[in-house]
């Protein structure tokens, strides 16, 4: 895996574009604390990580989030998605919701998980990527989250 430039000249993670899974359970979110040696360290996120060759994005979010929380692919429900572009580079948050009671164990680039309900997430130190996703004035992973 490497990394990719946009057309704005941002360097990306993926040059297939990166994917990653927003799951909720009764207006909480799952965030993970990101490894201090990953990139952006000590950040709150979503698991997800580079979209690999012949992947779809809702794959390579469920693959991540076995690898870093290990999730159970069984334990969630794939409702949409929400996708970000950056000059031509393009994130897909994908969300589930809880389908039956999880386990999640912090594994492969994670320091640890919480459930957060939707009103304190702002106030966490948030990866900048997720918080632009969001705080996107459309709402929508808010509003998926609260529904
Ligand atoms: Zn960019």
């Amino acid at each position: 895996m490497s990394w990719a430039t946009c057309t704005s000249g941002h360097h990306h993670w993926g040059p297939r574009g990166a994917a990653g899974l927003l799951v909720a359970d009764a207006g909480r979110v799952l965030l993970q604390l990101r490894a201090k040696w990953a990139h952006q360290g000590g950040t709150w996120s979503i698991p997800g990580g580079a979209i690999e060759r012949a992947e779809s994005a809702v794959e390579a979010a469920l693959r991540e989030a076995q690898e870093e929380l290990g999730i159970d692919r069984a334990s969630v429900d794939v409702r949409g998605s929400y996708v970000a572009t950056c000059g031509g580079w393009v994130y897909e948050t994908v969300l589930a919701v809880a389908s039956a009671p999880m386990r999640v164990r912090d594994a492969s680039e994670s320091d640890g998980h919480r459930w957060v309900p939707l009103e304190e997430v702002a106030a966490m130190r948030l990866h900048p990527s997720f918080r632009s996703a969001w705080e996107d004035p459309g709402g929508e992973l808010r509003g998926f989250v609260g529904a």
